[in-house]
């Protein structure tokens, strides 16, 4: 069986010695090219690099034509060195020609050559290029050159991702074509322009070469040490007590920390010669490459869980900790990351950061609500985004549209500029409304008000001129901590909240937990329909403890003050006075303590659930106030979930069966004299918000960025006008919506988007 000329461990240092010779990155490719031919003995390595997201492109040869380096480009899957990409899977062929993915390529003169070794070059799991040895006598490549050719591979990658090979690429003008556009899920309006931070730099391996074997061995074992250290620890401070799904997959990950099949196939690799940290990043990028093939979803979820633990391990043994939040930031970072928890975002300079993009948040993820809360675009879903770019790429990013351009080109930066420019001038219009009231034409007094549930929203307060928060969310103050927040720190946070309104009314919503909003601490069973299901003010009825709890906390925040409190997915006028007495219990219980008050505790309900629209009258005699919570009240109303994306755009807010049940509401709480406001998505959006209005809604509360555009309608609008019209265009029996958005336009109202 033929053996490489050297072992590997002579190969790895011949390469080492070729990467710090000062010469160019064209030149080094070219020695390493002919490195491998010496070394496999053969007559021809040629090393393919992929160059735009799907060509990969003949970058250096030995032995085929010079004039095809440059030239000849292969699309993924097209020929042998294409279906290496494509498949991430090493080649070994005696007669490459009879081989049915063969191409021939005249321009390279290797028609000759029968025989055809090819590896991918795969950085992260990811292919970036294709190493190639050929012969003209067919024979079959020994698993020693196999081997070889994988070494080389892998020190080829850390190469190919240099800045010495990306500024040179980037000169040759290579890079210019590899614009990358992605799609995403928009989590936050806003277009942001930028340079891509990785949120957890790549760690990078500047050690290949394992000089001293079996102490090699003894540095990962250390290594694994600590990396089992770590998750033992992260399993108790998350209180692994823990149940459920949670609980499993920590134990998976516990599993695979102590998994021998995993540290053998390390070992090997440090036996073949490499480093320990190159040998981790090795196993790990096979491991990627599988894992990115693998179509079970749950067997590839497990791969990524140990993806992330070889990436532990990989920090542990270079000793490159952290996130890029410690490190200098451009002052333009769009921070680009697999996943993050709300508190590290929370930890980047707001000054210098611009956006974010994540590969696996959605719209009602923790981080997704921290972003909104900060202002800053955000997409979600990237797929493979922290693959296919570096740290210092520019990157646009639309958190509406979901679109992200990588290294885009002049037109596209151009057209991106100007609404950059025309979304500031509108902030500055609507900034410039902001102390002008929310009065409309013909005189009615609006409230507007905005929805909040982190400390980071208050700011917003002032920015943007609301009459107060008219819904603060108190469970995201509950799902941002790892453990219940105790009764002293959840009054901590609401006098915090009442501080910064300096005044203005704050209607705090008790726990709306359940559903999507999950409490990692908080122990509840697998439901079948969640949004139906255990939820809310259900929850709080049923575990009074922590009603109670929440009550006072409230109770001792707001004293010397009003406290508005609201109690969420009532369904029946019973769950609310249930409710309501857990609170003026403690209210009295204090008293009795002689503790200080509020000086007035005002207690309402929200109308999300259908049923209790036929309910108001009753509910008017026993509630302060009422909120319309048209979220899930049209999520009940059309029997269609509010998370679902197909469903997203199927019914209309103005479907006339909406506002049919919007008007009643409005009319029966005129009549009883109750005061009634409307706090979800519609309120928030122009053309919704003035049918509101004509419907007699005079108080509203939306996300902060909205107040200007509402307001901005509010000023233009002839309420009574159109408070006349919608009768009739109710009796029709069509969507409101195109008659409204030509009532507007016919009537000079003012419809700007945020
Ligand atoms: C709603 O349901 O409309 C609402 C405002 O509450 P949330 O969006 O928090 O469920
Ligand atoms: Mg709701």
């Amino acid at each position: 069986m033929p053996l490489p000329a050297f072992g590997p461990r002579v190969l790895l240092r011949r390469l080492r010695e070729v990467m710090a010779e000062q010469e160019t990155a064209q030149k080094k490719l070219d020695r390493i090219a002919a490195l491998v031919a010496s070394n496999v003995v053969a007559e021809v390595c040629s090393i393919y690099v992929l160059d735009d997201g799907d060509h990969l492109e003949l970058y250096a040869t030995e032995g085929l034509n010079p004039k095809a380096v440059h030239r000849v480009r292969l699309k993924i899957g097209e020929g042998l060195v294409g279906l290496i990409a494509k498949s991430a899977e090493v080649l070994n062929l005696s007669d490459a020609q009879a081989h049915p993915a063969f191409r021939y390529l005249p321009e390279t003169g290797e028609e000759i050559y029968s025989s055809f070794l090819g590896v991918p070059i795969l950085r992260g799991g990811r292919v970036t290029g294709v190493l190639v040895v050929q012969n003209r006598k067919p024979r079959r490549y020994s698993e020693e050159e196999e081997e070889a050719l994988q070494t080389t591979a892998m020190v080829l990658a850390e190469f190919l991702a240099s800045p010495e090979f990306r500024a040179e690429a980037a000169e040759r003008g290579a890079r210019k074509s590899r614009r990358l556009h992605l799609h995403g899920e928009g989590l936050n309006p806003g277009v942001a322009m930028g340079h891509v931070v990785l949120h957890q730099p790549r760690v990078v391996i500047s050690n290949f070469v394992a000089d001293d074997i079996p102490a090699e061995v003894a540095r990962l074992n250390e290594a694994l040490r600590t990396l089992r250290a770590q998750v033992d620890k992260l399993i108790s401070t998350t209180g692994l007590a823990a149940q459920g799904e949670h609980a499993e997959i920590f134990e998976t990950v516990r599993m695979f920390a102590h998994d021998r099949g995993w540290v053998r196939r390390i070992e090997e690799t440090i036996g073949h010669g490499l480093s320990a940290e190159a040998a981790v990043e090795r196993v790990q990028s096979d491991n990627r490459a599988r894992m990115l093939r693998q179509p079970d979803p749950y067997l590839r979820e497990r791969m990524h869980d140990l993806d992330d633990l070889a990436n532990r391990l990989l920090r542990i043994l270079t000793g490159q900790t952290g996130t890029a939040a410690a490190s200098r930031l451009p002052k333009d970072a769009i921070v680009v990351a697999r996943s993050m928890g709300p508190a590290e975002l929370l930890d980047y300079d707001r000054a210098r950061l611009r956006g974010v993009v994540l590969e696996e948040a959605g719209a009602g993820s923790h981080v997704a609500i921290v972003a909104r809360a900060l202002e800053i675009p955000a997409v979600g879903q990237a797929e493979y985004i922290t693959d296919l770019v570096e740290t210092g790429d520019a990157i646009i990013l639309d958190g509406r549209s979901g679109a992200i351009h990588v290294r885009p080109n002049a037109e596209i930066r151009q057209a991106y500029a100007e609404k950059v420019r025309l979304y500031a001038r509108r902030q500055a219009r609507f900034a410039r409304l902001r102390d002008k009231p929310a009065v409309t034409r013909d005189g009615m007094r609006v409230s507007l008000n905005i929805n909040a549930g982190l400390l980071v929203d208050l700011p917003h307060l002032d920015d943007s001129g609301a009459d107060g928060i008219g819904l603060y969310r108190t469970e995201l103050q509950f799902m941002m901590t790892r453990a219940l927040p105790r009764r002293e720190e959840q009054e901590r946070h609401y006098r915090a909240v009442l501080e910064a309104a300096h005044g203005r009314p704050v209607v705090f919503r008790t726990l709306d937990v359940g559903s999507d909003k999950v409490l990692p601490y908080f122990e509840t069973e697998r439901e079948e329909n969640p949004a139906m299901g255990w939820r809310a003010i259900r929850m709080g009825l049923d575990r009074p403890a922590l009603l109670k709890a929440q009550a006072r906390a409230l109770l001792s925040a707001a004293r010397g003050r009003v406290l508005n409190v609201m109690f969420p997915m009532v369904a029946d006028v019973e769950e609310f006075m249930a409710a309501r007495d857990i609170v003026t219990e403690q209210l009295s219980l204090m008293r009795q303590m002689g503790l200080r008050t509020p000086n007035r505790v005002k207690i309402g309900a929200m109308v999300e659930v259908p049923a209790l629209v036929w309910q108001i009258d009753a509910l008017s005699r026993y509630a302060d106030f009422l909120s319309v919570g048209s979220n899930d009240l049209s999520q009940f109303l059309f029997a269609a979930d509010r998370g679902h994306p197909r469903l997203a755009h199927r019914y209309d807010p103005l479907h006339p069966a909406m506002v049919r049940l919007l008007d009643m509401v409005a009319r029966t709480c005129l009549n009883d004299g109750t005061p009634v406001s409307l706090c979800g998505e519609m309120a928030g959006n122009p053309l919704d918000a003035m049918i509101l209005l004509g419907l007699g809604y005079t108080s509203l509360s939306m996300a902060p960025a909205a107040v200007g555009p509402v307001k901005a309608m509010v000023r233009t609008l002839d309420r009574g006008k159109l408070a006349r019209l919608i009768p009739g265009w109710l009796e029709a029996g069509e969507p409101l919506r195109e008659r409204a958005a030509l009532f507007a336009r016919e009537n000079g109202v003012k419809l700007y988007s945020r």
